[in-house]
């Protein structure tokens, strides 16, 4: 989960359009290549971390002020696997959040490296929860030692591509402490 900075104005617009979709889009794929070679995931294993990305406009997003988090989709009871296979995650995006970050033009932070550092950070949530390296459920005082364990690892994936417009979002929010919420959502599915 990741949050805004306090104190920021409030943005005239309430969702994505269709520019900040293709930006989503294209910070989506860098970010699942970049996440991928950094924990050596083939593309073909990409399948064991099942997720999917949600913006305002197709769903409820986190709380604010965050611009994201994660949140585990529970399969049915006649879709549940013991395995734990067959769980999708859904990475929340609050288009309001993140866009007024970007209109709040002083502090330099542009729309793609903004998203592309969100995206990114989601995505080791949930290589680390589909792995079994962070459990989903954990007690506060953990969920807090893994939000910075995913702070420093997702500066290490976006090292490969770390310009001056990447490193400002790191430097404003590459370890802005958030308060991880992890609900379960029950599944549309
Ligand atoms: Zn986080």
């Amino acid at each position: 989960m990741l949050s805004r900075k306090a104190g920021a104005r409030r943005s005239s617009r309430t969702v994505f359009g269709a520019a900040e979709q293709r930006s989503l889009h294209r910070a989506t794929e860098l970010a699942e290549d970049l996440t991928g070679k950094f924990y050596c995931i083939p593309g073909r294993e990409w399948p064991r971390y099942p997720c999917e990305i949600r913006t305002l406009a197709e769903g409820p997003g986190p709380e604010a002020p965050a611009f994201a988090d994660v949140v585990r989709m529970v399969p049915g009871p006649e879709a549940a696997r013991q395995d734990g296979l067959g769980q999708l995650f859904r990475i929340r995006l609050r288009d309001d959040a993140i866009l007024e970050a970007v209109e709040r033009r002083g502090d330099g932070v542009e729309l793609f490296p903004l998203l592309l550092y969100i995206v990114t950070h989601e995505l080791v949530h949930v290589v680390r929860f589909g792995s079994g390296f962070a459990p989903y459920r954990a007690a506060e005082h953990r969920r807090w030692q893994e939000e910075e364990r995913v702070h420093a690892i997702t500066r290490g994936v976006l090292r490969p591509v770390a310009d001056a417009s990447v490193r400002k979002v790191i430097e404003l929010y590459g370890d802005e402490p958030a308060i991880p919420a992890l609900p379960d959502c029950a599944s549309s599915k």
